[in-house]
């Protein structure tokens, strides 16, 4: 059985424990590798060997700097099947979103932000007589990123790039329930020529490892995605040392579908930011709300084309879901559909699980669901489910919807599907979240920022938001005589 390496110093390393903790392949429910059991003991070597990697990483000329990152992005491409493959079969997902999606945009972070670097361009400000002052902007030293399972290398290089094309060195830390493509980048990272040291890639449970990262007192940012609750543990924990933080955490995204929409683009896009990804992607919709005049023909649409997509495993190219990335996780989410009945929702498509046949017979398949009946307010509607499950629900005026839609404690992302381009600006502009897409979802330039307002996150990633979270500007002023 494969046995997954920490990546400290350049070496590959097992943990100082000795321990390993069980990696499932959620399509079978099976063992399939054994991750580091890590403790503090990985940290210290980690951030020691960060420490000493900085001072010439820090000072190397940003397009040696740069070259170096674009290698690792070219060297992920040449194995882009073999990314692909190893991420569905750590998360579940389908193979083929792998190939589009995680993988490719994984190298396209790497490439944007070592490119990135050899744009940002410091300020200076002149005052007429006095002098000038001018701003550096120099990296922070050893800084902390920890990614979740959901998007596993995708997320974890949106955070790795900038922090490196910045010239930090980073003390990295993937989900344990999805750490493959984490190792298979760190293997990427020694045969492109990065130095040792400069990246640590440590394995292990949150608790254990990413405690160790939020106390060290020698890392000093924290780059953090996971949920709104683990967020507060690390804010917590990190304040008192002052260190930088950055937070993309949980999210119950709206989609506020008006009558004069175009009606086939809302529908189809309206089907894949509900359950793409088994909807287990932070930017998913997952309330979805229709103009009353259309709201009978979208729901029953909906609903028709909805209970058609395939659950299946996930090297099946006709597969529209996969399975759920854990027990646990398919037993929340469907612990959150009962509760929804309880509440008084109806099902209209899906809600029980999928029992695939032969090897598959022990992953965690979940169908496609939709529930309706459901008041704004309850808990279903509240609290985030993080799976293939979304409410719909039937809307009278613009007031009313952007009511529904603002009254969760969360903020990251809503869509909003109309023709009429003046309720567009006004319905953007008065939804509380940090990203609103205009008929469409999940259009991503890399340049703009990207987070969460109110329980969804603190700063924003993306372009030169991330580039200025990962460097700390110092004001110089010169005197002019
Ligand atoms: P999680 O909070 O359980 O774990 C995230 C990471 O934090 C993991 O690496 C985990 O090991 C680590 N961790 C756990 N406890 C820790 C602790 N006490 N100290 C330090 N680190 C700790 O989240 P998850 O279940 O992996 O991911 C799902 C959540 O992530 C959802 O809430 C989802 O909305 C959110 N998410 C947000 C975004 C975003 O951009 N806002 C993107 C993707 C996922």
């Amino acid at each position: 059985m494969k046995e997954i390496k920490n990546y400290i110093n350049g070496k590959f390393l097992a943990p100082v424990s000795g321990d390993y903790l069980d990696n499932i392949d959620p399509s079978r429910g099976k063992v399939y590798s054994k991750i580091p059991n890590s403790t503090k003991a990985d940290i210290d070597l980690a951030v020691d060997a960060a420490e000493n990697a900085f001072p010439a990483w820090s000072n190397m000329p940003k397009d040696e700097r740069s070259a170096i990152m674009v290698k690792i992005a070219d060297l992920i491409e040449a194995r882009m099947d073999e990314f692909a493959h190893a991420e569905s079969l750590d998360n579940g997902k389908p193979v083929s979103l792998a190939n589009h999606v995680d993988i490719p945009r994984a190298v396209s972070n790497i490439k944007f932000f070592a490119t990135a670097i050899l744009h940002y361009a410091a300020e200076s400000h002149y005052m007429e007589g006095v002098g000038i002052n001018y701003t550096l902007r120099k990296p922070i030293g050893v800084v902390g990123c920890i990614s979740p399972w959901n998007l596993p290398l995708y997320l974890f290089t949106w955070k790795i790039a900038p922090a490196l094309a910045a010239g930090n060195c980073v003390i990295a830390k993937p989900s344990e329930i999805t750490p493959m493509t984490a190792f298979m980048l760190s293997e990427v990272c020694a045969e492109a020529g990065l130095p040792a040291g400069v990246l640590n890639i440590v394995h292990g449970l949150g608790q254990n490892v990413g405690d160790a990262i939020t106390r060290d007192p020698k890392i000093k940012a924290i780059s953090f995605t996971g949920g709104t609750s683990t967020g507060a543990t690390i804010a917590k924990i990190a304040a008192p040392m002052f260190k930088k933080l950055s937070l993309e955490l949980g999210g119950k995204n709206p989609n506020i579908i008006f009558a004069d929409c175009d009606f086939k683009k809302a529908l189809s896009t309206t089907i894949r930011s509900s359950f793409a990804n088994q909807g287990q992607i932070c930017l998913c919709g997952s309330r979805i709300f229709v103009e009353r005049p259309i709201y009978e023909k979208f729901r029953d649409a909906f609903v028709e084309k909805v209970s058609q997509s395939k659950v299946s495993y996930p090297e099946d190219p006709e597969a529209k879901l996969g399975a759920l990335v854990s027990e646990p996780h398919l037993e929340k989410v469907l612990s959150y559909i009962a509760l929804a009945k309880e509440e008084g929702g109806t099902v209209l498509t899906g809600g029980e699980r999928v029992f695939l046949e032969g090897e598959y017979a022990g992953g965690y398949y979940l169908r496609p669901t939709i529930i309706e009946g459901l008041a704004f307010d309850c808990r279903t509607n509240q609290e985030e489910i993080f799976g293939p499950v979304v409410t719909i629900t039937p809307f009278d005026t613009e007031e009313e919807v952007l009511m529904m839609a603002n009254s969760t404690e969360y903020g990251l992302a809503a869509t909003v599907w109309t023709e009429n381009l003046s309720r567009a600006h006004r319905v953007a502009d008065e939804i509380h979240s940090g990203i609103v897409w205009v008929n469409a979802w999940l259009v991503r330039d890399l340049r703009t920022p990207f987070g969460g307002v109110k329980n969804s996150g603190v700063g924003r990633e993306g372009g030169f938001e991330a580039l200025n979270f990962f460097t700390e500007p110092k004001n110089v002023f010169i005197a002019k005589g």
